[in-house]
């Protein structure tokens, strides 16, 4: 019989196959049927360190004897305390307040509703949101409002609800960006700006300067609009720092953070806040209390995994191992184009990414077909449109590196 189980992004009437991983270990997945495959996505950019990292599986199997879960409205437990001092030393001073849920998109929502309940608590009326061509913030409603609209959501497009949109800074396009922010920032019902720094992962890997950033930040903070940053990609060291936004010197109102959070073990997310946005929720009046939870919340376990992850990046040389990583991809890419032609190699921290000619819409034919050969070739890759990308786990080998992009170097001969 074959499995009842609907997959995400699949069109299950194309009949394309459906490898089953039996286990993985570091950048490898193991599948049942004995073929090693090189993750050189990160598992959908969420694994950091690598898979089943020894320290993460060890705090999970311990965790798991102690604590499963918790309500968290009114309750708490030692991992979550630990979890959020520990984010508040290392993350930016002024984010003084760490909120719980379970996955980016959820971040973002209640990034979203943190922003509309300063404004109400302020008695202003402000509702609009400012966010950028091209973004991603995730699928449920309100992240797919602020995201980029296309053939993803156009079922949903009634519902979904209006945004102010400012094009993406490509190059001789910056001022434009900026301009755009100013006037939509001047407008008495702007509340927010919700950004991915430096880099918009689904959109394309698009990459814009630090000074785009840090510029947008501060019209944002001139004009007393909440600045909030999606790093639910870009954070953990993807891009060479542990947050993008360090690059660009600047700190968010709202920081949302997930995938790598736990390491990519284990669902979790946090919506880190400054202490106005805070304040503006606190009262002595239930009416203006945070209306928002989800059943796991703060999940023990879960949380336990993401406190081995801020372990490892206190006690461990996590930077410099990202900075080797950031090396040996630029070498994969200036070899491979030193024989191959294609357009726009682009290059943020551990992530490389690179155009194929043709047409490469989402519902081209190419990207799967791509994905089937590489698959062939024992690679996990999964391009958007015609956007290879690479984007490993942190521990991927030299050797392992070398495989990928000689499968690349064949795609780009073939295709
Ligand atoms: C993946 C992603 C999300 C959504 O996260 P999920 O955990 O898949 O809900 C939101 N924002 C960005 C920038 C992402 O890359």
């Amino acid at each position: 019989m074959s499995s009842p189980i609907w997959h995400p992004f699949t069109q299950h009437g194309l009949g394309e196959p459906i490898p089953l991983v039996a286990r993985a270990e570091g950048a490898l997945l193991h599948t049942a049927d004995g073929r090693a495959v090189i993750d050189a996505i990160s598992s959908w950019w969420v694994t950091t360190h690598g898979h089943c990292h020894p320290r993460i599986m060890a705090a999970i199997a311990e965790q798991a004897q102690r604590l499963d879960q918790l309500i968290f409205a009114g309750w708490t437990h030692e991992p979550a305390e630990a979890l959020a001092r520990g984010l508040r030393a290392l993350m930016p001073e002024a984010l003084t307040r760490v909120f719980f849920s379970d996955s980016g998109s959820t971040s973002v929502e209640v990034a979203l509703k943190m922003a509309l309940g300063y404004w109400a608590a302020r008695g202003e009326a402000r509702h609009r949101i400012v966010v950028m061509a091209h973004s991603y913030h995730g699928d449920t409603i309100g992240a797919m409002s602020v995201g980029a609209r296309g053939v993803f959501n156009q079922t949903y497009e009634p519902l979904l609800f209006d945004v102010a949109r400012i094009p993406f800074p490509f190059k001789e396009g910056e001022q434009e960006t900026l301009d755009a922010l100013e006037v939509f920032c001047a407008e008495p019902d702007t509340a927010a700006l919700i950004v991915e720094p430096l880099v918009l992962g689904a959109g394309g890997m698009l990459v814009y300067p630090p000074r785009v950033l840090a510029e947008m930040r501060a019209i944002c903070a001139r004009n007393g609009v909440l600045f909030i940053a999606d790093e639910v990609m870009t954070g953990w060291g993807r891009t060479g720092t542990l947050l993008a936004c360090e690059q660009a010197g600047v700190v968010p109102d709202i920081l949302c953070l997930s995938k790598g959070l736990t390491g990519g073990a284990l669902p979790l997310a946090v919506t880190m806040a400054s202490e106005p946005v805070f304040q503006a929720h606190w009262s002595q009046d239930r009416a203006r209390m945070f209306f928002h939870s989800s059943s796991y919340t703060a999940n023990p376990i879960a949380c336990a995994a993401a406190n081995a992850n801020l372990a490892i990046w206190r006690e461990e040389p996590v930077l410099e191992r990202i900075a080797t990583l950031a090396g040996r991809q630029r070498a994969c890419l200036d070899k491979l184009g030193r024989y191959a032609h294609f357009d726009h190699p682009r290059q943020i921290g551990t992530i490389v990414a690179l155009d194929l000619h043709g047409d490469g819409g989402y519902l081209d034919t190419l990207a799967p077909r791509l994905m089937a050969f590489f698959a062939e070739r024992g690679v996990l890759l999964r391009p958007l449109g015609n956007t290879v990308y690479v984007m490993p786990p942190y521990c991927v080998t030299e050797a392992q590196l070398d495989e990928v992009y000689a499968a690349i170097g064949e795609a780009v001969i073939t295709f």
